[in-house]
């Protein structure tokens, strides 16, 4: 049994799925993710929730 050829695969399999992902995210559909749950924004005077892209970590937040 060879380890290092199943991280090879393994390693394949993310690639492939990163690859995907990518492609989701160039169309717009990117996979939120929270990060900062309701945290109060001075500025706004609401509370916020940031999101960040799992795939491409673009990031964007919403208000409550
Ligand atoms: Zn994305």
């Amino acid at each position: 049994m060879s380890t290092i050829t199943h991280i090879k695969q393994f390693k394949k399999q993310q690639l492939k799925k990163k690859n995907k992902a990518k492609t989701l995210c160039n169309s717009g559909f990117h996979q939120w993710e929270i990060i900062y749950k309701d945290q109060f924004d001075v500025k706004r005077g609401c509370l916020i929730t940031t999101y960040q892209c799992k795939h491409c970590k673009k990031s964007k937040t919403n208000s409550a």
